[in-house]
């Protein structure tokens, strides 16, 4: 039994565990508690074993009994403790659960335990941790591969069966990343499709809560449990502002003489395509002529570093599609370019509005009270010894582009670039924006885009140790596009190279990204075509 089997492994991998000793042992660093773990884990089995068909779909989805999600270490549950994986958090346990949490538990899954993450969210390689380094493979050894971050601890978490899904943020590619590291299926929905009531802010206008699994269909049955509205949560969308997304999505409808149905297998006599093939490209078409039948690649993804293993998956990728009789359209985003450094202006500018909360007044004890009134020192030293130096790079960063003298040249012009990139994904896709009013259906438009999820294959982290920030930053390229302009997009795994045996070291992610609003056709694309 699946679960047997994940419970066992937990107890000889927490054996061995470099990290014996640390509350939270996992394997290789991912931050889940076993004491904790393995009665939730009974419980899971019991529900297992009364589950009648484990393996049907659709008797999981009438009944959610028995899933296991682990859940990133910055959204709150109130049985465990929640600390961001960050000294300053040490011990806080809330008093309440975050809305997924509560959702989760509701639907009837089993939250196992916290997952480690890069401190705040802040990183691509979830090394950035209080509680040490995340690694896909032994730490020790100098084969061990990044995670990705900063939800590599969910990411490792579902890679190592000890969960079925894991849930996790996804500021600039926080959950693609990982997933595409780790051979997984992320999903980042569009920006206040899922509520982040109880999801500590890194950059608020940018954060949403994904999913990381092993197939689509697990992300879709967790999407379909998390995707609803909540009052809590000012950014979370209403019923009403849904009701819209669902207008947008019909004006973009194609008609049976637009798509094309006369040259698919589907309509070939049985004797000539198998019914599999048949079924599947039945599939496709209902799919082609309801949905997706004219796939963008934009130009400008086609950067001079991207590794050839990732360029040729992407190729190969295409050409799947190609031969499924979707339509390959050359499309440009040119604002992608900047888009990096867009992010990496706003997201430390939100996030060090946000954690200037972190003061040791508020949360935490400082090791020192000076005596005298001098708070500034009180609040310096006390982030000095509990923060870490990615997160006070951030806070310097973000405080410098806000202030007087340095905010029209970075922070304005940072969300100037911002708009230009939402606005050249209006422009490609087919889909209508549901928000902005006078949006036209672009009769020419895309319906999905596809794209790498990551420049190159995961890098190893003993190459990390030395690399500066900016270079840890690049990994964001391809990411942060969407994040910026609030899209929803899933990482799935790219396809293997014929000539080269596989190995998690050539693990490629591809990505799909949709229109805004358009979450299950970017999911049921993954699920069936890829
Ligand atoms: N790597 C990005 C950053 O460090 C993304 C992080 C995230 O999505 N939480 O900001």
């Amino acid at each position: 039994i699946y679960l047997k089997k994940s419970a066992k492994a937990i107890l000889r991998r927490s054996q061995f565990s470099p990290h014996y000793g640390n509350p939270y042992i996992s394997v290789n660093n991912s931050l889940l508690r076993p004491e904790y773990l393995l009665g939730r884990l009974k419980h899971a089995e019991r529900l297992h074993r009364s589950t009648a068909n484990w393996n049907n779909y659709n008797a999981l989805k009438s009944a959610n009994d028995g899933y296991t999600a682990a859940i990133k270490d910055n959204i709150l549950t109130k049985q465990l403790p929640t600390t961001c994986a960050s000294r300053v958090l040490k011990g806080f346990c809330p008093p309440q659960n975050a809305t997924v949490t509560k959702l989760l538990e509701k639907a009837g899954m089993i939250v196992l335990g916290k997952t480690n993450m890069d401190e705040f969210g802040m990183g691509s390689h979830s090394i950035n941790s209080a509680y040490g380094a995340v690694t896909n493979g032994d730490p020790r050894r100098a084969s061990a591969l990044s995670v990705g971050g900063s939800s590599g601890g969910s990411a490792l978490a579902v890679a190592q069966d000890l969960a079925h899904i894991a849930i996790g943020t996804d500021t600039g590619g926080s959950i693609r990343l990982p997933a595409a590291y780790m051979s997984l299926v992320g999903f980042k929905p569009s920006y206040g499709m899922i509520s982040r009531y109880g999801v500590v802010p890194y950059a608020n206008s940018l954060d949403t809560v994904g999913i990381i699994a092993k197939s689509a269909a697990d992300i879709r049955l967790t999407f379909d449990i998390l995707r609803r509205p909540d009052a809590s949560d000012p950014t979370c969308l209403t019923a009403q502002s849904r009701k819209r997304i669902q207008t947008a999505k019909n004006r973009r409808r194609v008609s049976v003489l637009e798509s094309n149905i006369l040259f698919t297998p589907a309509f070939t006599p049985r004797e000539i395509a198998p019914p599999a093939q048949r079924a599947r490209a039945r599939n496709m078409f209902l799919f082609q002529r309801s949905f997706a039948r004219r796939i963008g690649v934009p130009l400008e993804y086609n950067i001079a570093e991207m590794h050839p293993l990732v360029r040729w998956a992407w190729t190969a990728t295409l050409s799947h599609l190609q031969m499924y009789g979707f339509e390959i359209v050359p499309i440009s985003l040119p604002s992608t370019k900047h888009a990096l450094s867009s992010y990496y202006v706003l997201a430390p500018a939100e996030a060090s509005s946000n954690l200037a909360k972190y003061d040791g007044v508020r949360y935490g004890t400082p090791r020192t009270r000076p005596s005298d009134d001098d708070a500034g020192r009180l609040f310096s030293g006390y982030r000095h010894d509990n923060l870490g130096p990615e997160v006070q790079r951030r806070i310097l960063l973000g405080t410098y582009s806000l202030s007087a003298g340095a905010m029209d040249n970075y922070f304005i012009q940072a969300q100037k670039v911002r708009r230009m990139v939402q606005k050249d994904f209006d422009a490609v896709f087919r889909m209508p924006h549901p928000f902005h009013e006078e949006a036209p259906v672009n009769k020419d438009g895309v319906d999905v885009i596809i794209v790498p999820t990551a420049p190159t294959p995961p890098p190893h982290v003993r190459f990390l140790k030395d690399a500066g920030p900016v270079e840890s930053y690049m990994n964001d390229v391809f990411t942060v596009p969407a994040s910026l302009a609030g899209l929803p997009a899933i990482s799935v795994p790219g396809p293997r190279h014929p000539d080269f045996p596989w190995k998690a070291e050539r693990a490629v992610g591809i990505q799909v990204i949709g229109q805004y609003g358009d979450d299950f056709s970017v999911i049921y694309f993954a699920q069936n075509f890829l």
